[in-house]
Order: C-alpha cells, then structure tokens, then sequence
C-alpha cells in the first residue's frame, strides 16, 4: 500500500492541515509525502479508542493475543523491500542492519507471542483457604496480573524497526494487553506507516477492536506532552534523549494521577580494561574496541564511550593500536542532522575539557551529516573532578580515562551515574581484581558484561536492557526481552471469590493448567 502521510487512529486515515516532511540524512532531500500533524483532537481520539478497546482487549485469552503478535510479525514481513527502502532513505542506515533489524523486530513479536502462550506472565499466585487454621482462618487468596491501561510508546531514531511503532515497547505491552498509541518519531514517519499499516491489517485480521492501535505522528513537542497527560493514558514507554525523556517524566508525573514512565535516556558504558588482559591481547582488544565504537556511526545507547585502565605499558600498546585503527575509519552518514549537529558539539565540548587530549579522529569526510569517529584520553583525577567528562556524546566518540592504580579505578566507577552496561576485559589473573570491582558494577549498571562489548543487545528471557537513572527513569525493569512485559501488568487479587466470579485461569478446576505458585510453591502445569 502506498505511504498516504495520513495518522493512523484507530481504523481511520486522518489527514490534517498542517504537514511535515521527513528528509534523507545522506542527501538533504525532502522525501514524499508531507505527513499530517496530529494536534490536540487527534490525540483524544486516540485515546478514547484505545481507552473503548481496553477491556476487550485484555480480557482476551493468551493464545488469541500471541496470533494477533504473530500476524503483526509476518504482515512486517509482508512489507517487502518497500519498508526496507523507505528505512534506508529516512535514516541513511545500510540496507543490511535494516534487513537484520527488521529480523529483530520480528523475532521480538513472536517471542512475546511464545511467553504468552507460555502464561507464566500472568504470575498466578494462590494461597488456599485454611479454614481451621488457629488462632485464625485463612481466607482464600488468588493473584493474578492484569494489564495496566493504554500506553503511549515514543519511538526511537535510532532504531526505525526494532524500537519503533512495532519495537520492543510496542510489542511487550500489546503482549500485555494494553492498547499502544505511538508518537512516532518525526525522522522516520514513512516507515513508521508502512509498519502502521501492518499492525492495522493484522487488528482486522485478527477481529480485535480498532482503539488497539493508533500512530500519531507530529513535529511538535506539545503532543507528546499532550498524549501522556491523557486521563485513558496509563503508561509510557520512551528511547531517546534525557531532555526529552524527562520532559515526558515529568509531565507524566505532574498529572492528577501520576503515571509510570520507562524512559531509555543516556548512557556511557564503561568499559574496564583489566591488567592482565591487557598484557596479554592489548591490540586485539584494541581493534574489537574500535569496531565496536564505530558500529552504526556509534549511534547505540550501548555504545563504548568511556574506557577505563590502569597505566602501563600494554596500555600504551592498546591506545597506540586503537588510535591507529580510529585513524583509518571513514566517517558515515549519522540519522538526523540534529543528531549529526548534537554529535560535532558533544565531540567539541569532550576535546574543550581540562586534560583532554585527542588519541585520533577518523578520516574526514565533506559528505553530508557524515559523523567521524573520535578518541580521547584523560587522567583519572581530571575525571574526578569534573562531571562533564562523563556526559554521553551520541556516536562515535569515546573517552579513555587513565588511572595511576585500582583505587583510582574504583573511584572513577563510583563517580558515574547509572548505566545500561559495564563491561570488563579480564583474563583468570584479573578474577581478584574483577570481584573487587563487581559490587560496583551491580550497583550503577543494568547489564555486565566480561570480554564482550556492550552493542549488540540480545532479545532474550534473561536480557536486562535497562539499568539506574539516567540510563533508564526506572532501573527496576527492561525494555528488551520478555521481562520487558512486567512493565505494563499490575498485580490484583481476588480474595474469597467463588469459581462462578473468578478469571478462567484462576479457578480451583483449571488453575494446574497454568504456571502459577501454589501457597508460595512454584508449581508447573499438570
Ligand atoms: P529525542 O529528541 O529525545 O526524541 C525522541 C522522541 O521524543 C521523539 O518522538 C521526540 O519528538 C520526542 N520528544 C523529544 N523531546 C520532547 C519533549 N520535550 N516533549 C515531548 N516529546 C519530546 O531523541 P532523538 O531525536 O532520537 O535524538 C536526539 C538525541 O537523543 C541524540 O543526539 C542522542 O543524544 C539521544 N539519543 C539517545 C538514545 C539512547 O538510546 N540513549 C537513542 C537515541 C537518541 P520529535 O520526533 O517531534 O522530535
């Protein structure tokens, strides 16, 4: 179906009179159409769908839900290389990374799909009565989690697939049951059409109530405010900047009846380049170092940006070969000129800082919105005193900190706010060291990681892709894999009602039919 730059509410194609136009990075040209802007009757239409179609919606069984994730998954697939173009040209992203992204996003449906045949996400909890018990009955307690409400899902940029209108958020609280509004992101908005238009086709196909799914898509900051200050709104999924991010926050807690927020804000990933492992693989750390910086032009929030070692002279092996591998980089096109722009002034402001000195910059490029990669040092007691040195540079760019021993090492962990990932690179002569430092780690990150890097992020039951402000507005939870779930469930409990008035699944004949813990017993299915 061709892109008509019409919203999506509900079932409806909505036009409006005012338009903007998306614009490929790598060349500067508007792409067709313009697409409406949504205003303010536009969101109460969408969410008063979404609020119409709640209970119907998660009142449906889990088998009907994973179909209706299934038939999302393979109507994405049936966009063809259509949507594949229309990503490559709105985010200048390889046609490569959007195929495998779109895998992603694909495999990310029809595992929450796989979870919710699986019902253990329900979390079912019974304490039986105990009439006789002395001094005092028990009362018969079931517990069962329901979905929280419509949830508005801000998508990303720098993922126009798998963290967008049909991304990981999207996904983890249609799974829940809850009707998902999108704002799509005003940089993509012909993919996040095309994406639209799949959801829509499988809502119809699947006979599910059209408020399941609205997009609205805008140019202006007032919408969003406007979308997660809705009374039906109950819940906000976010990836992006910590301005933006915390402006949601606090809108979202400014309301009446404050709401969650789980916004992915920033994040540096330190990186601990252990002695040891330094001394024995100093250059082939080097290189996966730099491949890793320089995927996707950096433009991960799992990005490497801040290394840390103790002086020695492997160090100066590493940062000689990883200096030399920067060098020969050729700087890409980045996906916006905003976040081009944002990136040059973030490099601009790192190299600016008392005792920063350059490593290396990759090659320079006149091309158009090109980022080139960036790599600094400094000494730990710079770090130490200046919070600047530990601001997220969005691309490319990554500072490595010099320490004079562990302690320094330590503290320098201990001065940096809360991560998605920390890394260490470690042999068994670095384990000592490396147990020292972990309570640290679990303390300020959401993932760690040992001889890895921290881009490439599984979509997976045991994944945690979150972690402490400000890398996430709540590092209680994930918004990859299908702990991500959790987020848009509230817990209820039903105590002394009879089979007649009790959920299905909770009832005294079919509760062994689902995972559920029995008087505080974990219990399987019978
Ligand atoms: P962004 O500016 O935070 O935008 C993300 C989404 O939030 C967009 O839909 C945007 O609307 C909306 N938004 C932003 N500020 C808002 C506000 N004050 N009120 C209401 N809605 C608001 O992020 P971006 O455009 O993706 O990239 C900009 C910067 O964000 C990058 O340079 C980078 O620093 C950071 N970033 C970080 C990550 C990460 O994972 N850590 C990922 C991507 C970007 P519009 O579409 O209308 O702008």
């Amino acid at each position: 179906m061709p892109i008509s730059g019409e919203l999506f509410i509900g079932a409806s194609r909505v036009a409006t009179a005012e338009t903007f136009s998306a614009k490929n990075p790598a060349t500067g040209e508007t792409l067709q159409p313009a697409f409406s802007a949504a205003g303010t009757s536009e969101v109460n239409r969408a969410c008063d769908l979404a609020n119409a179609a709640f209970d119907t919606f998660r009142n449906l069984d889990s088998n009907t839900r994973a179909k209706f994730l299934d038939s999302v998954a393979d109507h994405i697939m049936g966009l063809g290389d259509e949507l594949l173009d229309r990503a490559h040209a709105e985010t200048g992203l390889p046609l490569a990374r959007l195929t495998g992204e779109r895998g992603r996003t694909v495999n990310q449906l029809k595992l929450f799909a796989d979870e919710l045949r699986k019902q253990g996400w329900q979390g079912i909890r019974v304490d039986p009565a105990l009439p006789d018990r002395k001094p005092l009955p028990r009362v018969d307690l079931r517990t069962r989690k329901i979905s929280i409400g419509p949830v508005v899902v801000f998508g990303a940029s720098n993922f126009p697939l798998a963290f967008s209108v049909a991304g990981g958020d999207t996904a983890s609280a249609l799974a829940a049951g809850c009707p998902v509004i999108v704002k799509g992101h005003s940089s993509h908005p012909g993919t996040g059409e095309l994406v639209a238009q799949a959801i829509n086709a499988a809502i119809k196909a699947c006979g599910l109530p059209e408020g399941v799914f609205s997009l609205l898509n805008t140019n202006s900051h007032q919408v969003g405010a406007a979308l997660v200050s809705h009374p039906a709104v109950k819940a906000v999924g976010f990836t992006g900047s910590r301005n933006g991010g915390m402006a949601l926050f606090k809108a979202a807690t400014s309301r009446p009846d404050p709401i969650p927020v789980y916004a992915e804000m920033s994040s540096i990933n330190p990186v601990v380049l252990m002695p040891h492992a330094l001394a024995v693989r100093a250059e082939k750390i080097a290189t996966d170092f730099v491949t890793s910086l320089t995927m996707g032009v950096g433009q991960f929030c799992t990005n490497p940006g801040f290394l840390i070692a103790i002086e020695s002279p492997a160090l100066e092996q590493f940062i000689t070969a990883a200096g030399k591998a920067v060098s020969s980089t050729t700087p890409a096109v980045m996906l916006t000129a905003g976040i081009h722009s944002a990136y040059e002034k973030g490099v601009a402001q790192l190299q600016a800082q008392s005792g920063v000195t350059v490593v290396a910059r990759g090659t320079e490029s006149s091309s158009l919105n090109c980022g080139r990669a960036a790599f600094f040092s400094v000494s730990a007691s710079e770090v130490l005193k200046n919070e600047a040195l530990t601001h997220e540079v969005f691309g490319s760019s990554s500072l490595l900190v010099r320490c004079k021993d562990e302690a320094q090492v330590l503290n320098v962990l201990e001065k940096l706010e809360g991560q998605l990932t920390a890394t260490l690179h470690l042999d068994t002569e670095d384990h000592a060291m490396a147990s020292r430092l972990l309570p640290t780690l679990e303390r300020k990150a959401g993932r760690i990681v040992v001889n890895g890097w921290p881009t490439g992020v599984e979509v997976s039951h045991a994944i945690v892709h979150g972690g402490p402000f400000p890398a996430t507005s709540d590092g209680r939870s994930t918004s990859v894999g299908t702990l991500a779930i959790e987020r848009f469930l509230r817990p209820v409990c039903y105590q002394d009602l009879p089979d007649a008035l009790l959920p299905s699944d909770l009832k005294r004949d079919n509760v062994n039919s689902v995972p559920h813990r029995f008087d505080g017993e974990y219990r399987t299915t019978k």
